[in-house]
């Protein structure tokens, strides 16, 4: 079939509710380029969303995966534990940020496990409210949807969604006009939108300490505009946990795993979270997904009341300790860092050039997690992305903002990374003329 009546028979035949940012085929990928039936090559910044964060097809993840698939694809986790499970959990113990995260289980999906992260939270509590942030993004299954406020298309007409969530701001400072003090430390003093005040009220207001499970936050909040909290922020959200013995959730389904230059986000904030949700880039596109705590807490749950068919898989556990191993051996978050930089750098020229500022609005992020919010109102974002996507550049926006998020691989080289600034850049000349 040529590729636009492949094109049109995936229009026809695959559900709507699923949008999707063009009609290409993809066919095969490499590095950091994908390319389509028909032979479009495209520099992908968007890492199929945070995942093939080692590039595509990375050879020795692949290696790792084919040899498993040679041993064994299933080794049910209600059933028996299996070597690749269990070899995983020793590869990921001594990346944990904080050494209280001991005890760990694995899902397929994000939402999955976040969904699981609750779960532990209300058993372990005994609680069952959860608290989470506006503009955050945790899924789109029937607990998540509830808990995701990114965007109100993801909720929309599929009600009654779980019970029991609520919603304080996300510190925004760049939006909202306040600013952190230039020492750095947390500062919304004056501000009735405070967000610490706000999470104050909502315990005194709308769900009860005693009522209230978790606080579930995106360390770096993602697909809600990739904003990274101020810093001291999270020190007082642990410190409200510890307080009214609420557990701390980061949901680091997106800026995890080397995402910011860190291991994990939270590493940026010094905070030790009581659950870590992990998904996405640690298997580098095969489905797998974990949630880690501390072993008392975890081991209050029913034997039995978790698990899944899939959960773990073992080709996908297999992959996933060979993504661990490349990080060491390909210094993957030095590249972070460096790569990071520079696109960093050339964002914040267009925003300082008088010729494209006033597209502007800010350039933020960590590592290799970057955004660029345009000026409200003119939809520059959507026309950026657009041009892009004509110099065959696959690039994302956030949900809300007009903003650009840059999700490049994070061991993109130094060429492929001059070459995706370059089309940026034309891109940002082109809309601005
Ligand atoms: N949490 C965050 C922060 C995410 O970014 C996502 C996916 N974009 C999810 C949860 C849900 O993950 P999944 O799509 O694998 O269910």
């Amino acid at each position: 079939m040529s590729l636009s009546k492949l094109a049109q028979f995936g229009v026809k035949h695959v559900a709507k509710g699923i949008g999707r940012l063009s009609t290409e085929v993809l066919e095969s990928g490499s590095g950091s380029y994908v390319t389509a039936v028909g032979g479009r090559k495209m520099l992908d910044f968007t890492s199929g969303i945070g995942v093939t964060n080692l590039g595509h097809c990375h050879p020795a993840v692949t290696k790792a995966a084919q040899a498993q698939v040679g041993k064994l694809v299933h080794g049910q986790v209600n059933i028996a534990f299996h070597q690749p499970y269990l070899e995983l959990i020793q590869t990921l113990l001594p990346l944990m940020p904080h050494k209280s995260l001991d005890t760990f289980f694995f899902w397929n999906s994000g939402s999955e496990a976040v969904e699981a992260a609750v779960k532990l939270a209300r058993h372990a509590t005994k609680k069952q409210n959860v608290i989470v942030m506006q503009g955050s993004y945790h899924g789109r299954t029937f607990g998540t949807m509830a808990m995701t406020r990114s965007k109100t298309v993801y909720g929309e007409n599929y009600a009654p969604l779980m019970p029991g969530v609520f919603a304080v701001p996300f510190p925004y400072c760049k939006q909202c006009s306040i600013s952190t003090h230039s020492d750095g430390k947390y500062g919304f003093e004056n501000c009735c939108m405070d967000p610490v005040l706000q999470l104050e009220l909502l315990l005194k207001r709308e769900t009860a300490p005693s009522d209230t499970a978790a606080i579930v936050i995106e360390t770096v909040l993602g697909e809600g505009g990739y904003v990274p909290p101020p810093p001291g922020y999270l020190d007082k959200v642990r410190e409200i946990c510890d307080k009214n013995n609420i557990l701390l959730v980061a949901d680091e389904v997106q800026c995890g795993y080397g995402r910011t230059g860190k291991m994990f986000a939270i590493e940026h904030y010094g905070v030790r979270p009581d659950i870590l949700i992990m998904a996405k880039g640690i298997a580098n596109g095969f489905p797998l997904s974990g949630i880690v705590s501390r072993k008392e807490l975890m081991d209050l749950q029913k034997p039995g009341s978790m698990g899944g068919t899939y959960g773990g898989n073992a080709v996908a556990c297999a992959a996933a300790i060979a993504v661990a191993k490349a990080f060491e051996e390909e210094k993957i978050l030095e590249n972070v860092n460096a790569r990071g930089e520079e696109l960093r750098s050339a964002l914040e020229a267009a925003r300082d050039d008088p010729k494209t500022s006033k597209m502007i609005f800010d350039v933020r992020g960590l590592g290799l997690m970057l955004a660029l919010e345009c000026t409200p109102g003119k939809g520059y974002a959507s026309k950026i992305q657009a041009k892009c996507m004509e110099k065959d550049m696959l690039l994302l926006t956030t949900s809300i903002y007009d903003t650009l998020r840059f999700i490049p691989p994070l061991n993109i080289t130094k060429e492929d990374m001059a070459r995706g600034i370059q089309i940026i850049t034309e891109a940002i000349d082109e809309v601005a003329a």
